[in-house]
Order: C-alpha cells, then sequence, then structure tokens
C-alpha cells in the first residue's frame, strides 16, 4: 500500500469560466480522478484542502483585521472546500471522512490520529479540514505536519496555474526557465524557488519527506501522480 498526502489549494476547486467559489465541474473532475485512482487498489490517500477560494488570513490582516481572527475565517473555508470535495468523491462510490483539525461535530469528526489511520486502511479517502487548527500558517504546512504523523510515503502539491512542476524561474515570465525534474530541499531554500510555504518546506526537510509538484488540471495528470508515476518535479 502507498500511502500519500495530495495537498489541494483553495483556487483547484474554483474555475476561470465560473463566477462560483466552487465550481462543480472542477470539483467533479478532481473527484472522479481521485475516485478511479483509489479504484485501482494499493493507494491510501489522503487529502488536505485549502481555503484560498474563500478566505486567506493574510487578506484580512493586510486590511487591519486580527490575524489570528482572520486565520479562523480561511480554516473555516477549508472546511467548506472539504465537504464540497466528500460529497463529490463519495457521488463516485468512494467512501471519505472529513476530519477537521478544529472540533465541529455535527459538521465533521475531530482530527485523531490512529482514527485517521484506521479510515485509510479501510479504503477510505481521509480529508483533512481547518489546517492545523492554529493561526499564522497556511495549509501548506498542515499538508506536510499530517503526511509525518499519519507516515504517509510523500505529499503531493497539485497546481492549477497551468505549470507543470517546478522551474528555475517563472515560466510565464521567462520562457527561458527549465524545468527540475528532481530536485532537493537544498537547492529549492538556495534559490528561493517558490514550491510551497517556507515553513512546509523546512518541515519536509527535516523530516526527509519527499515532495511531488505538479500540474493537477493537466488531463491524466493527477491519476499519474497519485499511481506515483514521475509527473512534475520531485523535491526530496
Ligand atoms: N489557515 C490557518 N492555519 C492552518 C491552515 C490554514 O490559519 O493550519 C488559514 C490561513 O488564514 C490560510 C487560510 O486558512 O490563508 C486558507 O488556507 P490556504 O491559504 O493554505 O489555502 P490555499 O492557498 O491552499 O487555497
Amino acid at each position: 500500500m502507498r500511502r500519500v498526502v495530495l495537498k489541494l489549494s483553495g483556487e483547484a476547486l474554483a474555475s476561470s469560466s465560473s463566477v462560483e467559489t466552487i465550481d462543480a465541474t472542477t470539483v467533479d473532475y478532481l473527484a472522479t480522478e481521485i475516485a478511479a485512482s483509489c479504484e485501482l487498489g494499493g493507494l491510501e490517500l489522503a487529502v488536505v484542502v485549502g481555503g484560498g477560494n474563500i478566505w486567506r488570513g493574510a487578506t484580512g490582516a493586510m486590511a487591519g483585521m486580527n490575524r489570528a481572527n482572520s486565520d479562523l475565517m480561511g480554516m473555516l473555508g477549508t472546511v467548506i472546500n472539504a465537504l464540497a470535495l466528500q460529497d463529490a468523491i463519495e457521488s463516485h462510490g468512494r467512501p471519505t471522512r472529513v476530519m477537521s483539525a478544529i472540533d465541529m461535530n455535527q459538521v465533521a469528526e475531530p482530527y485523531i490520529r490512529r482514527r485517521a489511520v484506521r479510515h485509510l486502511e479501510k479504503g477510505r479517502v481521509v480529508i483533512f479540514a481547518a489546517g492545523m487548527g492554529n493561526p499564522y500558517f497556511t495549509t501548506d504546512t498542515p499538508a506536510a505536519q499530517r503526511a509525518a504523523e499519519i507516515e504517509a510515503e510523500i505529499v503531493l502539491k497539485g497546481t492549477h496555474g497551468g505549470v507543470d512542476g517546478v522551474y528555475s524561474a517563472d515560466p510565464k515570465l521567462f520562457p527561458d526557465a527549465t524545468k527540475f525534474d528532481v530536485l532537493s530541499f537544498d537547492e529549492v531554500l538556495a534559490k528561493d524557488l517558490r514550491v510551497m510555504d517556507l515553513t512546509a518546506i523546512t518541515f519536509c526537510k527535516d523530516n526527509s519527506l519527499p515532495l511531488r509538484v505538479f500540474d493537477l488540471m493537466a488531463p491524466g495528470n493527477l491519476r499519474r501522480a497519485l499511481a506515483g508515476e514521475a509527473v512534475g518535479t520531485l523535491v526530496k
């Protein structure tokens, strides 16, 4: 069994062709790929979903809000996304459990590591909501931290901006930029490559947790990444 954590940003649930915060067609696409990948067997999948399509703590803080309060709003946004994803994945026949880092018993199970692992062993997709429950983080760090906690072998970070991995510079601004197939954490840190939040990168490095960055929306890519294929860039 391969146990993996998939990090989906909240914006991956939205679509430029729709005014909706959560675009049903996009969510259904992701759910189809996830359910089909689990159907093949050999995969235990936990998903950490962000909330940037709804709210980011930093946005409120910049406008003068209390940062911790603003971050709570962001964490609640991730719960909304988790429920949308749960609904979509279950409509494709794959059981899921949403586990929240903030207690809200009528909405989601509380996060308990042993229970999360049990769900995974039973073939359920576990969706981690509310990040780590602490302000001053984005969901990149809980993706890495939960992965270490449940002993996942890798963090898969799906991007949605049309960039299929890590490049030497932003390929949209610099067409000459080259793509890395494999990269070390030290190179990411030294070159200040914006792969994930620095806190998350440092955590992955300290805990020898590999990270694969890939384009979520390229047809077939999510399925390939979940199957363990070498799509995008591996950071290790
Ligand atoms: N957040 C937080 N603690 C966490 C995870 C998330 O405070 O452990 C808040 C933070 O304000 C963040 C927001 O939730 O901006 C939404 O998460 P994120 O920005 O990671 O969403 P994404 O960019 O992945 O859509």
